[in-house]
């Protein structure tokens, strides 16, 4: 559920830059999202506006550049983007002529209350889903969300279908003071979606939103944030008490993950976001595209990659 966690990447040199052969390419759609998560990072006053041509030569410019292994589709929530299913076939015919193994969406769910969305995405190029879900109590979970979400029931159909078509599912969960921040209650977590689910993953709550700007959400999070060491802690009392499968350090040089497998199922614990940790100006983890059409290896829509590899 990782790639990255099994394949290690090699490095080659383009122009100025470093840029690994694990490359994914986060295609942030759109920062619109039909849910209202206090801690969210794409809700920001600075938003990337929309320029579709822009967009499609970014498109062409990534997939002519770099090798890239992993597209994500991403938000705000990407299939409320009205162009979600003309941009989905343009990155997935930029990918038949290249070696991208996976194309992964990572959303709220609420797209899959409409079975024609969910019909359309089985037929896919689409191959993995990543579903955000915080709590196990559905109560709890809807407020945090601000709605009705999915509930278990929709959740473990959903997955069945997804399973008949070869497709995987992934619940992306975020970890904070007051949110399943102890063993236990992560054990409830995982012991709820066992067999609902191919994985688990376990993110701590970041402190920064996407673009780096200082705005209200980020006083929530700045009161909930778990500090890394404490979250480390919170990793190692979890993983005691089921079974390692695999850790792996500095995963594309910024991030470390632990592979457990608890309840039957797997968890995947990602340690605190150290992506500060790489030199934007010469290192080329990961790629984003927004809707703007800049291409770049950071949050921000304003500077651009292809500056950098002459
Ligand atoms: S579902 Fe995701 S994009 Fe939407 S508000 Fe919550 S965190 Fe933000």
């Amino acid at each position: 559920m990782i790639q990255e966690m099994i394949r290690q990447p090699e490095w080659r040199t383009i122009g100025r830059c470093r840029v690994t052969s694990e490359l994914f390419l986060d295609a942030v759609f759109t920062s619109a999202c039909d849910c209202a998560c206090p801690f969210c990072i794409s809700r920001t006053g600075e938003y990337a506006a929309e320029d579709r041509e822009a967009w499609a030569q970014a498109v062409r410019d990534a997939f002519r550049l770099f090798d890239i292994r992993t597209v994500i589709l991403l938000g705000g929530e990407a299939a409320l983007d009205p162009g979600f299913w003309e941009k989905t076939e343009m990155l997935t015919r930029a990918m038949e002529n290249a070696r991208t193994e996976h194309m992964i969406l990572t959303t709220n769910g609420m797209g899959f209350l409409d079975p024609e969305f969910t019909e359309r995405l089985l037929a896919s190029r689409i191959d993995a889903v990543n579903l955000s879900r915080m709590h196990y109590s559905q109560a709890v979970n809807d407020g945090i969300f601000g709605r009705n979400t999915l509930t278990r029931e929709e959740i473990s159909r959903l997955y069945a279908q997804l399973r008949s078509a070869g497709k995987t599912l992934r619940l992306n969960v975020n970890v904070w003071r007051g949110n399943l921040d102890s063993p236990e209650e992560m054990d409830v977590f995982a012991e709820t979606f066992a067999g609902c689910c191919d994985a688990v993953k376990f993110t701590p709550l970041m402190r920064t939103d996407m673009f780096g700007t200082v705005e209200e959400v980020t006083r929530y999070t700045r009161e909930k944030a778990i500090p890394e060491p404490e979250i480390a802690g919170l990793w190692e009392r979890f993983t005691a008490r089921h079974t390692l499968v695999r850790k792996a350090s500095r995963v594309l040089g910024f991030v470390d993950y632990a592979e457990v497998e608890a309840f039957g199922g797997t968890v995947i614990l990602k340690y605190a976001q150290v992506e500060d940790k790489y030199d934007r100006e010469t290192e080329i983890p990961t790629l984003k595209l927004y809707p703007n059409g800049c291409l770049s290896n950071e949050w921000s829509f304003t500077r651009d990659i292809r500056d950098r590899l002459i």
